[in-house]
């Protein structure tokens, strides 16, 4: 019997885990910490054996196939163990596409995924269709493989899940845009980080739909290289289109084939001009899928958005306060700013990846009141801002951080947590540091 090793025993591990064991495979899992109630309440459902706390050599390198959770980095000596074994390591996604005769709608991008994918399948299940969605988002794909039927999968699919898949293949691909991040995983090189994002064309033919955006001079230079076999459809805010997506005045407008969909920008859910890039890509998916207009609209009117993401919390005396605590780089930082029209309190930092603030330096010139640093070591954002803003100051928890936010901030404006880095200094997870932030904000 042919065994499987799943490495990692999160959702997407337990989910490959069960995946595998129901497919008649011999399975065992085995994790470097400690798994969660939830997960091992799974796998011994199934009957799957597993280890914590590390791994036995002896029952990992006996496999024939290794499944790898994608936070696992690929350049750890216990991976290089099994490339110089040449035993395959591939991702759950690879896995469960295998056992998936569903039609598969991926997105992926620097920015922007989970808001696209949860967007995409609010408008699939809006328009009556039996999809699920899964990948970097909500329940395994694999696990949902293993237990339902879909006829339709909308999969969020990180450079790490893309850069463990080889056969897989997409039906409908959009890539949002790329920016630098995860670099430390890449050898500081660009070029891998790109490549891996593209690999969520491989594979595709010619009746396949490659969406993507035109702006983005990254994806452009690289897509100039290459050969695509997939219908190619790109969405612009600065350039007409012919098959795609574009802006004429203030509205959006969608071509595919012969057929067309317009609306204008304000009627859009999710405001502010990163939004109008995901609204697009959406409704250019929506025409594929051979949704009709009046429910891309409905869909596109009516979404709530993802929490953590631009998420309206309150307004307290005149002022909203919104948590974009997932901004966890300066590119989705600059979106946040951008969209905003009204004079902003903002809440900055944690765990600095390596940031670059000079492209929201102009943006804060003009529409930042304050600065307040949310984070252990802040020396960076001090150094960069001080003569940019004319208050900063340094907070250690969600509550003092917006107890002084509400002290500065005026009637009309935004106080805005939207940090440009990761929360590990101080929180779990961003969810933690979201949360936080939205409790202290209802108890002002
Ligand atoms: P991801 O899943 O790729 O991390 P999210 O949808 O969770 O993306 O959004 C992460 C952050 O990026 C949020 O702060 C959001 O406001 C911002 N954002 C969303 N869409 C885009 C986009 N198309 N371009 C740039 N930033 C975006």
């Amino acid at each position: 019997m042919k065994r499987i090793v799943v490495l990692g025993g999160g959702e997407s591990g337990s989910g490959a885990a069960v995946l595998a064991k129901v497919k008649g495979f011999d399975v065992f899992l085995s994790d470097k910490g400690k798994l969660k109630e939830e997960h091992i309440e799974r796998l011994m459902k199934y009957d799957i054996p597993f280890e914590e706390d590390g791994h036995s050599f002896d029952k990992i390198y006996n496999a024939d196939e290794v499944i790898k959770s994608p936070g696992i980095p690929d350049n750890l000596p216990l991976i290089e163990g099994f490339h110089f074994r040449h035993i395959p390591v591939i991702s759950e996604i690879e896995f469960a596409g295998r056992y998936d005769n569903s039609r598969k709608i991926c997105i992926t991008g620097s920015n922007g995924k989970t808001t696209t994918s949860s967007l995409i399948y609010y408008l699939l299940k809006n328009a009556g269709m039996n999809v699920g969605l899964g990948g970097n988002i909500g329940r395994s794909y694999a696990f949902q493989v293993a237990t339902e039927n879909y006829d339709i999968y909308v999969l969020e699919l990180s450079s790490f899940q893309l850069d463990g898949m080889y056969d897989f293949k997409a039906d409908i691909a959009v890539l949002l845009n790329i920016t630098p991040d995860h670099l430390d995983r890449y050898g500081n090189q660009m070029q891998k980080y790109i490549n891996s994002k593209f690999r969520i064309t491989q594979n595709m033919a010619k009746e396949d739909c490659f969406i993507f955006c035109s702006d983005d001079e990254i994806t452009i230079g690289h897509l100039n290289q290459i050969v695509i076999q997939a219908q190619k459809l790109p969405f612009s805010q600065t350039t007409v289109v012919e098959q795609g997506a574009c802006l004429e005045g203030d509205k959006m407008c969608v071509r595919y084939g012969e057929s067309s969909y317009e609306m204008f920008l304000n009627e859009l859910a999710l405001q502010g001009k990163h939004n109008i890039y995901n609204s697009m890509a959406a409704a250019i998916t929506g025409k594929i899928m051979n949704i009709t207009n009046s429910t891309i609209r409905e869909a596109l009117t009516t979404f709530k958005g993802v929490e953590h993401r631009m998420e309206k919390v309150l307004s307290v005396g005149g002022v909203m306060y919104i948590n974009d605590s997932k901004a966890t780089n300066v590119n989705s930082t600059w979106y946040a700013l951008e969209s905003i029209k009204t004079p902003i309190v903002l809440i900055l930092g944690g765990t600095d990846k390596g940031n670059d603030y000079s492209p929201i330096s102009e943006l804060v010139k003009e529409k930042v009141r304050a600065i307040i640093c949310l984070g252990v070591d802040n020396r960076k954002i001090h150094e960069y801002f001080e003569d940019k803003v004319a208050e900063i100051h340094d907070t250690r928890s969600a509550e003092e951080a917006v107890q002084i936010a509400a002290s500065i901030a005026k009637s009309g404006d935004t106080v805005l947590l939207s940090p440009s880095c990761a929360s590990f200094d101080l929180f779990e997870n961003y969810e933690d540091r979201g949360n936080q932030f939205k409790s202290a904000v209802r108890n002002l």
